[in-house]
C-alpha cells in the first residue's frame, strides 16, 4: 500500500488509502478473527502488503498486544453503554497501545536501516504526561534504542512524573522548565539542528506518527465487532479527545467498513474543536490547563487528517460529533458514578461519560454507546481520590513501577540546553 502526506502530493511506499476514503471497505461478516491480536493481524495486512515487514506482522501483533483489552457493559443505566477499557498496558493508559506497535515495528524495521550506521536510534519524545511513560516502558532495553522524554515541570500527576522518570538504562527523563508546546518545540528544534542530526541518529514518536495510529483502530474496530456479533447492529462511539489520534483512528476503523454509527468526541475546556464544529472557523489557540491535562490540547495536530479525509465541511460535520466539557462537570461525573455505581473514572474518561449523559434520552435508549475509557484513575489520584473520598485501588503492574526510583535531568526550555545534555550520549 502507498502512503500520501497530507502536507502535499508525495506518495511513500508505506499509509494514505484509508486518509483517501479509497480503502477496501470491509465486509465485518467477512471477518474470523476475535482476539485483539488477531484482528489487528487481520485489518492491518493491507496497511503493511509489500512492505518488508509483511510476513512479520503477526508477530508485531502479538509482541505489541499483549495485554486485554476489555469491553465492558455498563448495569443500571438507562441504555446500553459500555466502556472500552484502554488502560490495561504497562502504564495505565491507551497510549500503550500505540508505543507498543511501534516499538515491535521499529525493532524489526532497524536492521534494514543503514547498516553501516552502527549508532543507537535515539527516540525523542516530548509529553503531556501518558505518551512519554508508554514509549519510555516500550523500548526499554530494547537493543538499538535509546529514548528521551521532554517533560514540562509541574504539569504531569505525581504518578504521571514516576512513569516517566523510573526506567533509567536506555531511557533518559529530561524535566523542561517550560510548557508541554515548549517540550514539543525542543523536540522539532532537534530534528531541525545539524549538529544534533550529526551527532545523533534521531528517531521520531509523537502523536502524529502513523506507527502510533494505525493500531488504535484495531481496538475501535474490535469493539464495535464484538458489539456487532452479539446485538446485530452498530455501537456509537465516544472518544474523549485532545490531539485527536484515539478519534482519527475511530473515523478509520468506521472509514474500513467496520460497524460503527457516530462517534462523538469529547473534549474538555480546550474547545478548538467543538468551536470549529459549530462555525466552521479553525481557530486554533494555546491551551488552557484543565482536569483531564492528557487532553489539554489548543491545536489538534490531527485535524489536518480529519479535514484530508473530509474535505467537504458538511461532509466532515457529518462524520463527527463534539462535546466540550468542562472542568467541574469532570468533577461532578466522577463523584456521582462512583456515588450512583462505585464506578471510579479518570478525567480523561469522565468527559466522555459527561458526553453521554447529555445525550437526548431517545439517543441513550435507542442507541447503543461504547465510550473510549483512556486512562486508569490510579494514575490520577491526585484528583479522583479527592473527588470520591476513597482511595483509588493500584493496579499491580502500576503498583510495581511506583516502587522503583525515579530520576530527572532539569533542562532549560531552549534547544541548546538540551543539545548540551545530550552531549554524552
Ligand atoms: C492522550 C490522551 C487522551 C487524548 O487522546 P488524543 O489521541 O490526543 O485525542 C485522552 N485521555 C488520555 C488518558 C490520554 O493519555
Amino acid at each position: 500500500m502507498r502512503y500520501l502526506s497530507t502536507k502535499g502530493e508525495h506518495a511513500t511506499d508505506l499509509v494514505g488509502a484509508v486518509m483517501q476514503g479509497l480503502a477496501p471497505s470491509l465486509d465485518p461478516a467477512s471477518l474470523a478473527a476475535d482476539t485483539i491480536p488477531d484482528i489487528a493481524t487481520e485489518l492491518l495486512a493491507p496497511f503493511f502488503s509489500g512492505c518488508a515487514l509483511a510476513d512479520a506482522l503477526a508477530p508485531i501483533c502479538s509482541d505489541a498486544l499483549n495485554f486485554p483489552i476489555p469491553l465492558r457493559r455498563l448495569e443500571g443505566r438507562d441504555g446500553a453503554i459500555a466502556v472500552l477499557e484502554l488502560f490495561h498496558g504497562p502504564t495505565a493508559a491507551f497510549k500503550d497501545v500505540g508505543a507498543r506497535f511501534l516499538a515491535a515495528v521499529m525493532q524489526r524495521a532497524l536492521p534494514l536501516l543503514d547498516p553501516a550506521d552502527a549508532r543507537p536510534l535515539t527516540i525523542l519524545v516530548a509529553t503531556s504526561g501518558d505518551t512519554g511513560g508508554a514509549v519510555a516502558a516500550a523500548f526499554h532495553e530494547r537493543p538499538g534504542f535509546q529514548v528521551g522524554v521532554l517533560f514540562p515541570k509541574g504539569q504531569v500527576s505525581p504518578r504521571q512524573r514516576h512513569q516517566l522518570t523510573c526506567w533509567g538504562g536506555n531511557i533518559r527523563a529530561f524535566e523542561v522548565d517550560g510548557s508541554f508546546d515548549q517540550c514539543q518545540a525542543m523536540v522539532k528544534g532537534a530534528f531541525a539542528d545539524p549538529e544534533m542530526r550529526q551527532r545523533h541518529r534521531l528517531g521520531a514518536a509523537n502523536s502524529i506518527n502513523i506507527g502510533r495510529l494505525l493500531p488504535q483502530l484495531v481496538y475501535h474496530a474490535a469493539a464495535s465487532l464484538w458489539h456487532w456479533r452479539e446485538r446485530g447492529e452498530p455501537a456509537n462511539f465516544i472518544v474523549p479527545t485532545g490531539n485527536l489520534g484515539n478519534a482519527m483512528a475511530c473515523v478509520w476503523a468506521r472509514a474500513i467498513g467496520m460497524p460503527i454509527g457516530r462517534i462523538i468526541l469529547a473534549t474538555n475546556a480546550n474547545r478548538t474543536i467543538p468551536e470549529f464544529l459549530a462555525t466552521g472557523d479553525w481557530q486554533p489557540r494555546p491551551s488552557v490547563q484543565t482536569l483531564a491535562s492528557a487532553m489539554d490540547v489548543g491545536n489538534p495536530s490531527n485535524m489536518e487528517r480529519l479535514r484530508h479525509l473530509f474535505p467537504d465541511f458538511a461532509d466532515l460535520r457529518h462524520a463527527v460529533e463534539a462535546y466540550p466539557v468542562e472542568d467541574a462537570e469532570i468533577r461532578q461525573q466522577i463523584g456521582q458514578d462512583y456515588a450512583r455505581y462505585g464506578d471510579i473514572w479518570c478525567p480523561h474518561t469522565a468527559t466522555g461519560l459527561r458526553a453521554y449523559e447529555q445525550l437526548p434520552a431517545a439517543s441513550r435508549r435507542d442507541e447503543s454507546w461504547i465510550v473510549a475509557a483512556t486512562a486508569h484513575p490510579a494514575k490520577f489520584d491526585n484528583i479522583v481520590e479527592e473527588i470520591i473520598g476513597a482511595r483509588v485501588p493500584v493496579p499491580p503492574a502500576l503498583a510495581e513501577l511506583l516502587k522503583l526510583p525515579t530520576y530527572a535531568e532539569a533542562v532549560d526550555a531552549e534547544l541548546g540546553a538540551l543539545r548540551s545534555a545530550m552531549v554524552d550520549w
